[in-house]
């Protein structure tokens, strides 16, 4: 599958928040958007740019985008989610932010396993993780309820892992993952309500966008 290869903090200044694909450097002084808090490009700065009112469309397109470059998911598997989430039951912009945060490579991110999803990715595809016991390099992998990730045996001595235990001891997970710190490891115990994703997505923009087409 594809993937986005450009500037990242771009993608922040382009949607007009953080979206926080950074980890760390996204709370210091090197922010970009802190800095440069209008959309990239050569009229990104001028007011005739910002004062120009959205279209329906374009904010729809705008609330897609967003949620594909928080969860680093590429257009054509994002459109693949929407299409499962329209067969779940229930409310398809709530099953789609469900179908994202069930990412293999989000849940590593959530359990305080890597500071961003973008390192989480990478941890993943090198290996580092086994899913039910088993070794799996698919960060899109999409997990269920009851489903355990841990840390695997032979990636536990690497300074990284070590290092990650004592930072794992403070750190809080969302009330529907269960974090093992001492045994670098963690599950899900349910999907999450819509109040418990973050992120500030319109997943009903999402939906009207899709609707259109
Ligand atoms: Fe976005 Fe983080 Fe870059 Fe700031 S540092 S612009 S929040 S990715």
């Amino acid at each position: 599958m594809g993937k986005y290869r450009g500037p990242v903090c771009k993608l922040c200044r382009r949607e007009g928040e953080k979206l926080f694909l950074k980890g760390e450097r996204c709370f210091t002084a090197k922010c970009s958007f802190d800095r440069r808090g209008y959309p990239p490009g050569e009229h990104g700065a001028s007011a005739q740019y910002r004062r120009r009112r959205e279209s329906d469309y374009a904010r729809q397109l705008r609330a897609k985008q967003k949620a594909r470059r928080v969860y680093g998911v590429m257009d054509r598997q994002f459109r693949r989610y929407y299409d499962v989430a329209l067969q779940r039951r229930g409310l398809t912009g709530l099953n789609l932010l469900q179908i994202l945060e069930s990412r293999l490579d989000n849940l590593v991110y959530k359990l305080g396993f890597a500071q961003s999803r973008s390192q989480a990715r990478l941890l993943v595809t090198h290996g580092h993780f086994n899913v039910n016991g088993r070794r799996t390099d698919v960060p899109s992998m999409l997990l269920t309820i009851g489903d355990q990730i841990s840390v695997r045996e032979g990636s536990r001595n690497r300074t990284y892992f070590k290092n990650l235990r004592s930072l794992l001891e403070d750190h809080s997970v969302p009330n529907w993952l269960s974090l093992d710190a001492k045994n670098l490891s963690g599950s899900i115990l349910r999907f999450p309500e819509r109040i418990e994703v973050e992120g500030n997505l319109n997943e009903q923009l999402i939906v009207e966008y899709y609707s259109r087409r």
